[in-house]
């Protein structure tokens, strides 16, 4: 039997197989494979009478919702490309990317009516918007016809990068980007990759990034459900433990709030399987107390980004030890059908244990940036995807990443890389948040500064801090400077926006980058 590597195929497949089962549920709302299949026709039918098809770009403007799913999946069964939108963006930005894709409709979540005319009074040629009552109505008169579906290589789905960075960069996925990884298998040495058919996958981040959407794409080919939540709330997570979810992706800063909330100690979470975490460095006391927190949980470190579909190395639960094991350090090995490998500034690759950029050669590598082709050229050289991470790699192919390149400090001529000395200040006993940055600085070229938000009900003084970190780090990596401040900047991903703690401090300068 051929892999099956589409929508339509999935969806054909498992309304055959599993009819009765539930694909999606929302509260107390539910669609079963069968409802998807008649529903994702009846879609696709009222798309086309909007003179939408393959390779047009249609928009999602709203949180998460089972609409949206059955939005995207009917979509993608025709090569009808799906654009979410992050909903915590501002009216401009949201502006942007309708633009930059040509979207032809903006399908909108309850509640965003507002939002979406805002961002579509600027635009030269705005899209048609449909709420949600309207596209509701419209799909349940629309005809369950037959259609033709789309190929493996077609494009399905553009999900702009997180904007960490820079200006977030459109990456336009496949069928084959969004399945080559995901299939279910009995893959030796990988037995998350197996799901048991009474499984149930919490969806609870933004669905704009892969992170979200990913998930729901997992849960489908899998044969299995995906229980959506609008967005993520830890009481919403602990909730969802209880309903008996048996796994969920999680970013280190929610997971931190899950772990944190008085709730879980008393939280029943037998039926926990894997809790998959990452997009984010995570400071290993965090992974230590989740990991003590949720003992029932096999834990899964994902690296990958948003260019790779999400995870391409893991790290397995057997490698989450409390004590005495380096490898908790390390974001994992490459998973099946990935090759991972660390080069040098001249492309050559680095001996184990070296430190350079992090490459990456998989089916799962996109089709390339939207409307960006020398960023694309830049990034994707002969099918291999430049993370812009530095990282090492040992000799068992244990992955090290250190941080982005274009975020380490050169100080006095040594590298720091910040992830690292986050880790370890967030040790100390006052610390909430941290996030460490490089300053100008006339002697060494640029300064450790740490960026400290204190726990609540505690005051950080800087002097202990700069002390903490001496116990703990060599000399250079320790902090000249900590400021404390009130609120963590961070995107909708939960991603620590260092370039905004850096910018004013870089005013009028130019900060060398690598
Ligand atoms: P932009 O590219 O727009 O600046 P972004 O890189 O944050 O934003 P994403 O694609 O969401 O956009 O994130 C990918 C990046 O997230 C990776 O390149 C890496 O820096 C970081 N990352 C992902 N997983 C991990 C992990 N497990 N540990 C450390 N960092 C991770
Ligand atoms: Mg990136």
């Amino acid at each position: 039997e051929q892999p099956k590597l589409t929508f339509d195929q999935f969806i054909r497949h498992w309304a055959q197989e599993r009819p009765d089962n539930i694909v999606l549920e929302q509260g107390n709302q539910t669609i079963s494979f069968r409802d998807l299949e008649t529903r994702t026709r009846q879609i696709v039918a009222m798309l086309a009478q909007h003179g939408v098809g393959r390779g047009d770009r249609v928009a999602w403007l709203g949180k998460n919702d089972k609409h949206y799913f059955e939005l995207f999946y009917a979509a993608a069964r025709v090569g009808v490309v799906m654009v979410p939108i992050g909903w915590r963006l501002a009216g401009p930005e949201i502006a942007y990317i309708i633009s930059d894709t040509g979207a032809k409709i903006l399908f909108l979540g309850t509640g965003f009516e507002e939002l979406a005319q805002k961002a579509c009074a600027s635009l030269d040629n705005p899209p048609e918007v449909i709420g949600q009552e309207a596209a509701l109505a419209e799909i349940a008169a629309a005809p369950a016809d037959e259609f033709a579906p789309a190929g493996p290589d077609d494009a399905v789905l553009q999900l702009y990068t997180s904007g960490t960075t820079g200006n977030p960069k459109g990456a336009v996925l496949t069928n084959r980007n969004l399945f080559s990884l995901r299939v279910p298998s009995q893959e030796e040495g990988q037995p998350w990759s197996h799901f048991d058919e009474d499984e149930a996958i919490l969806v609870c981040m933004p669905c704009a990034h892969i992170g979200g959407t990913g998930l729901g794409i997992m849960a489908m080919g899998a044969g299995i459900r995906s229980i959506v939540q609008a967005e993520f709330t830890p009481d919403g997570v602990l909730d969802a433990f209880e309903q008996g979810i048996t796994r969920l992706f999680i970013v280190p800063a929610a997971l931190q709030m899950v772990v944190q909330h008085p709730r879980a100690k008393d939280t029943d979470m037998s039926a926990i399987k894997y809790v998959l975490y990452g997009a984010a460095p995570i400071p290993l006391d965090l992974l230590r107390e989740a990991v003590r927190t949720i003992p029932e949980a096999g834990f899964l470190q994902c690296y990958g980004m948003t260019e790779t579909t999400g995870t391409i190395a893991a790290l397995p639960p057997e490698d989450h030890v409390l004590e005495g094991n380096q490898r908790m350090k390390s974001a994992g090995k490459a998973v099946a059908g990935v090759e991972l490998r660390v080069i040098g500034e001249d492309g050559q690759e680095l001996p184990r244990g070296e430190v350079g950029e992090l490459v990456c050669k998989s089916p799962s590598n996109m089709a390339g940036y939207w409307n960006l082709p020398d960023a694309t050229a830049g990034s994707l050289r002969d099918g291999w995807m430049h993370t812009g991470d530095a990282a090492y790699m040992d000799e068992d192919g244990y992955v090290f990443i250190q941080d982005r390149i274009k975020d380490m400090i050169i100080s006095g001529g040594e590298n720091v890389y910040p992830a690292q000395v986050e880790s370890a200040i967030y040790g100390h006993p006052s610390v909430g948040e941290v996030a460490v940055i490089g300053v100008p600085d006339d002697t060494w070229g640029e300064a450790v500064k740490a960026c400290v938000v204190p726990k609540p009900g505690t005051e950080v003084d800087p002097q202990d801090i700069i002390a903490w970190t001496r116990e703990r780090l060599a000399g250079f990596k320790v902090p000249k400077s900590v400021d404390v401040i009130e609120v963590m900047p961070r995107n909708a991903s939960g991603k620590i926006l260092r370039k905004d703690l850096r910018a004013p401090y870089w005013e009028g300068r130019e900060r060398q980058v690598n």
